[in-house]
């Protein structure tokens, strides 16, 4: 499909979302290319990478997707601007305009300007490429490898991730990848694990971790003056153990009839039924569609509310004479396995 723009911007991270403003109040039919392609940036562009933006005068302290959000917000604003997921793979003179070709269609502008941001610039220093990582970094915020991370239908190491996983971000919703980055790191590694978890993570010193403080008393006044403080990003090495670290609540819903434990989990599968990986006399071929009836959703809420996992089984944890037991399918124990 042809189409055809007074003004065709390539690029929608700050620059390009902010040009694309300017072509609008000045009356001009903008379009904004955005890429969204394998490990090309979305729209926002490489601020999206940042956890803190404090220099960005109007806003005391945010983060980079925020602030991204609130610039394509503001473009978008603008009937005559139109902000598109679309990688430019050609572009070329044609008469007195531009012609860009991407994936999905040709455009015909009369304008164009590009916006597509900088990569980082090496230092090209004697000793600077060997020296890279051992006191020269251009980034020092990362996991290793084998660090997991919630992807929206697992858990995984970052090294699986590819271009097309979307990963849980700290707001609480699932994002595409913006871009990979890998680095040889010889520095400090700290390793966090909060309180009542088994699980760690290990960081560099310099990543920031989003952290509060609570004021409680002691004993009686334990609940007094008991407040939480504002949260507040830390480097990973200036953590102390009354520091309460933060993590995402995951804010996507969706009303689903049925879950399919093949999308959570690697599982062989045979008509409808799910194979264990190992035949055990617990190990059972289950049905791959799990119904989310009023009693699962219930029993699911017993676990939230007071369960555990402990090797191959799940614990239930009831008060004895408690008013649950009227549930038909409880049994009067004061521990179910
Ligand atoms: C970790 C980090 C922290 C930062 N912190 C701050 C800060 O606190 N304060 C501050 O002022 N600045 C900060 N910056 C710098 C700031 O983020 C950048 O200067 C700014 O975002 C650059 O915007 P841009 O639009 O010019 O480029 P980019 O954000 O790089 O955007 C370019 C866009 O063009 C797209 N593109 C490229 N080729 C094509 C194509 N062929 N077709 C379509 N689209 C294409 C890319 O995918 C990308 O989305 C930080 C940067 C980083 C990495």
């Amino acid at each position: 499909m042809d189409e055809r723009f007074d003004f065709i911007i390539i690029g929608a991270g700050c620059t390009g979302l902010a040009a694309a403003m300017y072509g609008a109040r000045l009356g001009m039919k903008t379009l904004c290319l955005g890429a969204m392609h394998g490990t090309e940036l979305p729209v926002g562009g490489v601020i999206t990478t940042t956890n803190i933006v404090e220099n960005y005068p109007g806003f005391i302290r945010l983060s980079g997707s925020e602030l991204a959000e609130a610039l394509e917000k503001h473009a978008r604003s603008y009937d005559l601007v139109d902000i598109r997921e679309e990688k430019a793979e050609k572009i070329e003179k044609a008469g007195k305009g531009f012609f860009v070709k991407t994936k999905k269609n040709n455009y015909h502008g009369k304008a164009i300007l590009f916006a597509t941001g900088t990569k980082w610039r090496k230092l090209e220093v004697p000793g600077s490429a060997e020296l890279e990582n051992k006191g020269v970094a251009y980034c020092a915020l990362c996991l290793h490898p084998d660090e997991e991370i919630i992807s929206n239908s697992n858990i995984m190491k970052i090294k699986e991730v590819t271009p097309g996983t979307r990963v849980l971000t700290k707001e609480g919703r699932y994002q595409n990848i913006a871009g990979f980055t890998r680095i040889d790191y010889e520095g400090k590694i700290i390793k966090i694990r909060p309180r009542l978890f088994n699980e760690s993570v290990s960081i560099t010193a310099e990543h920031p971790v989003l952290t509060l403080k609570v004021n409680r008393g002691i004993g009686n006044n334990y609940w007094r003056d008991f407040k939480f403080e504002e949260p507040e990003w830390k480097k990973a090495e200036e953590l102390t153990t009354d520091d309460c670290v933060l993590y995402p609540i995951i804010k996507e819903v969706e009303d689903k009839e049925f879950i399919k434990l093949s999308d959570f989990l690697e599982l062989r599968k045979q008509n409808d039924s799910v194979i264990p990986h190992k035949k055990t006399h617990t190990a059972k071929v289950l049905n791959d569609k799990i119904y989310l009836t009023k009693d699962l959703m219930r029993l699911f809420g017993y676990y939230l509310a007071e369960g555990s996992a402990s090797g191959h089984q799940l614990n239930f944890y009831f008060k004895e004479n408690s008013s649950l037991f009227d549930y038909p399918s409880c049994r009067k124990t004061k521990r179910v396995n």
